[in-house]
């Protein structure tokens, strides 16, 4: 049974690069946009008629009836790989926080408080001229340190010290480090209760493998960019021989690729249950020398690992031992540039941007500063900045109304869950207990995390990055054995996403994402539910489909399902698969219906449950028509609006290639599924999105 990132729209977040080349990217490779063009001309509260093509038959192309007026009207900016109700609202957020940032500034505040700190982060961020004066300054011990490694020992070494707390298996689906390994710590898979480290497959700068191992003309292209830009890296930080330099880092890069499994197999949990004591790591991943390596990591006293990719640390701790010390010197050398690229001199940030941003993304401008800088302080101050933002943007009222349409959406899920025939009674029994025990949070956590260890110093950017991610390293490995905070957030309130968490079966819902057009409290309820409900549905659904079959109340990896159930969930997905694997972006490239199975069945229910939960909020009323349509119309509208988003042709493949959740068009097109949405737009045979009903996809 394949698990799948929880998240509920895809970010950033998931490409291969480090932490600090993602900030300069952030947004880079994000959807976003400067100017509120969803919502613009400023619609009335509810579904956007502006937005609207009526040219289009709702049954030909759902997607562009609800969106065909707005991706007319509308064009992705130069510094953008694409644009969306997301990236609207993304930056929306992202003002809010740069004003944020202003106020606490202007308020001189008290040295060591978290308002001084995200100041200090900020400013000494948009110091670009202190930046350029330093030069390469602050890389040399960095650089003195990887010049003195004379042995595999000395080596070990420096791979350990690089470990980060950088990968997210379960919550926020980060797949991919630089560094060569990866940790997370989360509850255990067998006692949820304690938190255990996990550790994955790393090394690689590009997102994935196929990157590196694909041969489509595409994918070769890239690697010879790949390859000219390491060597402008590697001249712009003063080393000799760049290009026999970067040659030598893509093999090794290449050869670290051969290890890797797949995305797919990485969101297999039952191919990820593997609990390596300490002294076991010699023997089965000879080549590193791992006592060195976890030494160096701070992690000697652990005795235990979950390892969530065994062949691959293997085959990486095989070519510890089988490359050649100097390439492996170089590697380092590669990645520790790439790291803090946004921190050194112009030059070094300017060509990273035109590889990740330019050329892999299709974003033909580098962001505004201030953008990137709101992004630092977003990530490395997060909550500091969200207590604030929770205050100033989310009202108790809005927050009361986003509850009791939760506890619509879990009533609907009851409903329904009791009226499923397929289930055998047991399974249905624990999917009743998961749903009573599910923590939904709702705008922000109940606790913030304390930053007093972290010092930042406004004039040391470089220094405030290298900082943060240690102080948020030795926070995680802390928490090693202890107890679970199952209330615990694993996203900031100025996030534009939601999440499902299955090992502590919780959910969060943003302040962020609580925002029009998805949530507005002056907006009939049916749109709400078709935009918000159908999003809060779609997390929901998580907790006891494919993957929330894995984990049980308690967030215990067990699986609660019969073979029949098992079975009779295969074959509805199976019919799903085959719908998506249907859709072609582009010639010759279909949406992969496997990889994004799980995401489009969470769509399925979403829809279901809000569209249940708005019919029972209306208690047997019809909602009333508002400029024409119904009650119905405006409910599936308004969930086809949450998807209108346009993306550059490089943002889009590379979303198709790496990406759980389908293009934003496929994932409105649902509702071709939905009973009464053929009812509700009157949708007749032949047209192209219409399915026999016994062709429609039924699972929750
Ligand atoms: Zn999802």
């Amino acid at each position: 049974m394949s698990i799948r990132s929880h998240a509920f729209n895809s970010g950033p977040a998931s490409s291969a690069i480090s932490y600090l080349v993602a900030l300069a990217l952030l947004a880079a490779a994000a959807h976003a946009q400067g100017t509120d063009a969803v919502t613009n001309p400023p619609a009335a509260h509810g579904v956007a008629v502006a937005n609207i093509d009526k040219s289009v038959k709702p049954g030909d192309d759902f997607y562009r009836y609800a969106n065909g007026a707005w991706l007319a009207r509308t064009e992705i900016p130069s510094d953008r790989a694409g644009v969306g109700v997301f990236s609207v609202l993304a930056d929306r957020s992202s003002k809010n926080v740069a004003a944020i940032i202003e106020e606490e500034a202007k308020s001189s505040p008290a040295a060591g408080s978290n308002a001084r700190k995200i100041a200090d982060l900020y400013n000494a961020y948009m110091d670009e001229a202190a930046i350029n004066a330093r030069g390469m300054k602050p890389l040399e011990p960095h650089l003195a340190e990887i010049a003195a490694i004379h042995d595999r020992h000395d080596l070990a070494i420096a791979l350990g010290k690089t470990l980060r707390a950088d990968v997210d298996l379960l919550n926020n689906a980060v797949f991919s480090t630089p560094n060569l390994f990866g940790l997370w710590v989360a509850p255990g898979f067998s006692d949820s209760d304690h938190y255990v480290p996990y550790l994955l497959q790393g090394g690689l700068q590009m997102p994935s493998r196929s990157y590196y191992l694909d041969n489509s003309q595409h994918m070769k292209d890239l690697r010879v960019q790949y390859v000219t830009h390491v060597a402008a890296m590697f001249r712009l930080a003063g080393l000799d021989d760049p290009d026999a330099r970067a040659g030598r880092v893509l093999s090794l890069e290449r050869a670290i690729a051969e290890t890797h499994i797949s995305l797919a197999d990485i969101e297999d949990v039952a191919k990820a249950d593997n609990l390596w004591t300490r002294t076991e790591f010699t023997a089965r991943a000879p080549g590193l020398d791992w006592d060195a390596y976890f030494e160096a990591a701070g992690l000697d006293q652990q005795q235990q690992f979950m390892v969530w990719t065994p062949t691959a640390l293997t085959g990486e701790a095989a070519l510890v031992a089988s490359t050649p010390l100097d390439t492996w010197k170089d590697w380092l050398i590669l990645h520790l540039v790439e790291q803090y690229a946004a921190v050194l001199p112009r030059d070094l940030a300017q060509e990273q941007f035109s590889f990740f941003g330019r050329i892999m993304s299709g974003v033909q401008q580098q962001r505004p500063r201030w953008q990137l800088g709101v992004g630092v302080v977003n990530t490395c101050l997060g909550d500091a900045v969200g207590e604030i933002y929770a205050q100033k943007y989310f009202s108790p009222q809005a927050k009361a109304e986003a509850q009791a349409m939760v506890a619509n959406l879990i009533a609907a899920y009851h409903k329904r869950l009791d009226a499923l025939t397929w289930l055998a009674p047991s399974t249905r029994a624990e999917a009743q207990a998961k749903l009573d025990t599910l923590y939904v949070g709702i705008g922000y956590p109940e606790t913030w995390k304390d930053y007093s260890a972290y010092e930042v110093r406004p004039d040391d950017a470089f220094g405030n990055q290298s900082r943060y991610s240690l102080w948020d390293y030795h926070r995680e490995i802390a928490r090693i054995g202890k107890p679970v905070d199952r209330h615990e957030w694993s996203m900031t309130p100025q996030t534009v996403n939601a999440v499902n968490l299955p090992l502590q079966n919780a959910l969060n819902f943003p302040a962020a994402i609580l925002q029009p057009p998805f949530f507005d409290p002056e907006a009939p309820a049916v749109a709400n539910y078709g935009a918000i409900g159908s999003v809060i549905g779609h997390e929901i659904s998580h907790t006891f489909d494919a993957e929330g079959s894995a984990f049980d109340s308690k967030g215990r990896v067990r699986n609660w399902w019969t073979p029949d159930d098992h079975a009779h969930f295969e074959q509805q997905a199976e019919k799903l698969e085959k719908q998506y694997d249907a859709y072609e972006p582009f010639p010759g490239i279909h949406v992969n219906g496997k990889q994004t199975i799980d995401e489009n069945i969470a769509d399925l229910g979403g829809v279901a449950a809000a569209y249940d939960g708005y019919r029972a909020s209306q208690q047997g009323a019809e909602a009333p028509t508002v400029d024409g349509f119904t009650g119905d119309q405006q409910f599936y509208i308004a969930y086809a609006q949450n998807w209108g988003s346009k993306s550059r042709e490089a943002s889009l493949r590379r979303q198709v290639l790496t990406d759980g959740h389908s293009p934003g068009q496929y994932r409105a097109d649902i509702v071709r599924n939905s009973d009464a949405w053929y009812k509700a737009f009157d949708i007749k045979p032949g047209e192209t999105l219409y399915l026999a009903p016994d062709d429609r996809v039924r699972i929750w």
